[in-house]
């Protein structure tokens, strides 16, 4: 008889669950994965996925506006909030419907319940009171979003889950936050035609992003009719009926119909016998502390995605599902480099980001030249729409390394994805010049601008 009753157990079926069980299974592991609510986890169910399908639709506002310059004559267009959320929920459905088929296909078996730790070889299913002893057990929980402080009328607030079920499209809506969610929801809402407030806490939107990208995408966000009230956070929210009032620090009040906070996520740490095992939690971010191998305190217990809190993107949890797999069953140790991860945020206009900021760059390098330009998409020209694009290009002025690339316009993202791999390449501004540029597009400005905008020398002194 088998010491184990499994070779791995997996704790959550989202984007690092679900391919580590089939990675791991494909190398001959007996596999069990456990998810409480619907396989496809996050990413599918209530995160990207939904919520790039409701970007896309939200963006033919501007569409159908911007065609008029073009000659075309469309008739007043009207949009469906209920017909929106059913197709997406069909989709949604057949997401998770592939990625359960496909983990059954890989071998691997799935149970539909909450799993909690036991011991280093022990997960109990709460669904049926079941003990299930493994060799190895991967935590890949995830993350929920945070809720903020328990302010009078906290239970009035939405965070992205509700946001995907609205009953109604509100008419004017809230959103606290500065970051990917809130950002994201209000050009997404603010296209759909509500009014849009958004309330950040700092100085500016998009903290720990490139200075320019965040002035240029709040000027641009601005000039859509979106208004975002810095230096102020929401300290009650009073409910009458179907709409609400939110009371801001500085004195201030506003009505909507919804009240939303995207205002980070914290990793699903919570009641998973983490304790009783021993495994350890990282004291600087709240998640499971993990090394290279994503292996936690306890040797047989590894953990990946959201829950270690490093760097909370589907493609990084995928790999880091992928690496540990290969590593702990496919006789092949592999790491994941998180460096120079690109990332988009997708807000209208959109933001796509790889590498170093200007103000990360000139901490560590002596001399940091940058190239940027802002211009009239070739789109704008005739639909008159009052945007520009940004590009900058921050680069090592010693060893004309490009550091970084950030991008604010309709396919930042798209763009962003292809340059993620020169940079990651290490390419040089040279390397850069030298492509020849595909003519006429947004991204050809980023093979010819010639002349650094500004140039940062750090004297040997400083
Ligand atoms: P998850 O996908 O969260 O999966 C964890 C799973 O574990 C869940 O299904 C959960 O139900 C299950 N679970 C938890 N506890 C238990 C338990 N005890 N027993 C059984 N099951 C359990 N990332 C991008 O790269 N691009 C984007 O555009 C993007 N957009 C996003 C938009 C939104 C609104 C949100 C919220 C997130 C977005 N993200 C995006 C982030 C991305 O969704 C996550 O980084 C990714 O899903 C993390 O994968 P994971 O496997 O670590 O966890
Ligand atoms: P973010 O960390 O991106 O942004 C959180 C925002 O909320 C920040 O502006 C932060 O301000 C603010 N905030 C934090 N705490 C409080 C508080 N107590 N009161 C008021 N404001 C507060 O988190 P999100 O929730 O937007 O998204 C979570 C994560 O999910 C992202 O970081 C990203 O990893 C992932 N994601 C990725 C997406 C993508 O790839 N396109 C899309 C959506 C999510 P401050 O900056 O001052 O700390």
């Amino acid at each position: 008889m088998a010491e184990f009753d499994v070779d791995l157990f997996v704790i959550g079926g989202g984007s690092g669950g679900v391919r580590a069980a089939r990675i791991a299974a494909g190398h001959g592991a007996r596999v069990m994965i456990a998810e409480e609510y619907r396989m496809g986890g996050t990413c599918v169910i209530r995160g990207c996925v939904p919520k790039k399908l409701f970007v896309i639709g939200s963006h033919f506002r501007q569409d159908l506006e911007d065609a008029a310059g073009f000659g075309w004559t469309v008739p007043p267009a009207s949009f469906d909030w209920p017909t929106l959320i059913a197709n997406k929920d069909k989709e949604i459905a057949r997401l998770e419907a592939a990625y359960t088929t496909n983990v059954e296909k890989s071998g691997a078996q799935i149970v539909k319940s909450r799993a909690v730790i036991e011991d280093k070889h022990t997960v109990r299913l709460l669904e049926n009171d079941k003990r299930i002893t493994a060799r190895y057990i991967l935590i890949a929980t995830g993350g929920a979003p945070n809720h903020g402080a328990a302010i009078p009328g906290i239970e009035h607030v939405i965070s992205s889950n509700e946001a995907f079920h609205l009953a109604r499209l509100p008419k004017r809506i809230v959103i606290q936050g500065g970051g990917y969610i809130a950002l994201e929801f209000a050009g997404i809402f603010a296209g759909f035609g509500s009014d849009v407030t958004v309330i950040y806490r700092g100085d500016n939107i998009l903290r720990g992003f490139d200075e320019d990208v965040r002035t240029h995408v709040r000027s641009e966000m601005e000039k859509q009719g979106i208004t975002i009230l810095t230096g102020c956070t929401v300290t009650r929210v009073d409910r009458h009926g179907e709409s609400f009032t939110t009371h801001l620090s500085n004195g201030s009040s506003i009505g909507s119909d919804q009240v939303m906070f995207a205002i980070g996520r914290h990793p699903n740490v919570a009641n998973l016998g983490l304790e009783k095992a021993g495994v350890a939690i990282n004291p600087s971010n709240g998640g499971i502390a993990v090394d290279h191998f994503s292996r936690s305190s306890v040797d047989s217990i590894y953990a990946i995605g959201d829950v270690t809190h490093r760097f909370n993107l589907t493609p990084v949890a995928i790999r880091e599902g992928h690496a540990f797999a290969d590593t702990v069953f496919g006789k092949r140790e592999v790491t994941v480099d998180h460096a120079n991860i690109p990332t988009a945020v997708f807000s209208q206009p959109e933001v796509g980001t790889v590498g170093l900021t200007e103000t990360e760059a000139r901490a560590q390098f002596s001399h940091v030249d940058i190239y940027k330009t802002t211009f009239r998409p070739i789109k704008a020209t005739m639909s008159g729409r009052d945007t520009r694009v940004l590009m900058k290009l921050v680069v090592d002025g010693s060893s004309d390394r490009v550091l970084g690339c950030h991008i604010v316009g309709d396919a930042a993202a798209e763009i962003t994805q292809a340059v993620a791999i020169a940079v990651k390449m290490k390419a040089t501004k040279a390397d850069f010049d030298a492509t020849i540029a595909l003519h006429p597009t947004a991204a050809e400005e980023l093979v010819t601008m010639r002349t650094p905008t500004a140039r940062h020398v750090r004297q040997a002194a400083e």
